[in-house]
């Protein structure tokens, strides 16, 4: 089994607009990738109901996922009501147990929208309880080894990308991707296929490729053990 990238969002356009070209490339790379969506995202339509819209954006996730040649999970709690309780962390945990990632990504906590920040909050807590053995859920105990978070306009507070990964590889089909989604035309007001692609063209310079995404590291991880600095 190769090793698996998994992406926790809030709902299915962060998880494909923020964390897609990231898994995207990990995938090209020969691994293998999940997005997981705590919600629908189903209220985010000013004219399509909830009901309905939520199902739009089910069908647009699983689309995206298959040009990418990525699997889906969903967790349906109501959008804008995502839960920061135990039982929420225990359901991202037996996603992470059942998963096995090698790697997750998900939101920064510096968010104005309280379904990421809760998110960010979620994943933490459910990383710590999936690598505790003596956490005793349906499947065994599973430590992740790195942890990552996305670069997304919502939760830019205090966000300090360190890590710039080239996906000019898979830029175009994540354009693809992404553009089954009635958001990403803009339709629900901001202009998310403007912001990100240039976003991925502004990374790119900074990064040295024709196109990047800018991850954060959890600080955890930064440290370095080493017995000499040359
Ligand atoms: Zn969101």
């Amino acid at each position: 089994m190769p090793d698996t990238i998994l992406a926790i969002a809030a709902h299915p356009g962060d998880a494909l607009f923020t964390m897609g070209t990231t898994v995207a490339q990990h995938i090209r790379n020969g691994g293998r990738g999940v997005f997981l969506s705590l919600s629908l995202g189903e209220r985010g339509h000013k004219t399509i109901p909830p009901k309905e819209y939520g199902e739009m954006q089910r069908a647009a996730t699983e689309k995206a996922a298959k040009i990418l040649g990525a699997e889906t999970a969903f967790l349906t709690y109501p959008d804008a009501e995502i839960p920061l309780h135990d039982e929420a962390s225990f359901a991202v945990c037996d996603a992470i147990r059942q998963f096995k990632p090698a790697l997750v990504v998900t939101h920064w906590s510096g968010s104005w929208h309280k379904d990421h920040q809760n998110c960010h909050a979620l994943v933490r807590d459910a990383l710590f309880y999936a690598g505790l053995p003596a956490i005793t859920r349906e499947r065994p105990a599973h430590s992740v080894g790195k942890l990552f978070f996305a670069e997304n306009w919502e939760d830019m507070t205090n966000f300090q990308p360190d890590t710039y990964l080239d996906i000019s590889a898979v830029y175009d089909r994540w354009l693809e991707a992404c553009a089954a989604f009635p958001m990403w035309r803009g339709e629900t007001g901001f202009r998310y296929h403007d912001y990100y692609r240039s976003l991925a063209v502004m990374r790119g310079c900074l990064g040295g490729f024709q196109y990047a995404v800018a991850l954060m590291s959890d600080p955890e991880q930064r440290s370095a053990r080493v017995r000499s600095l040359l």
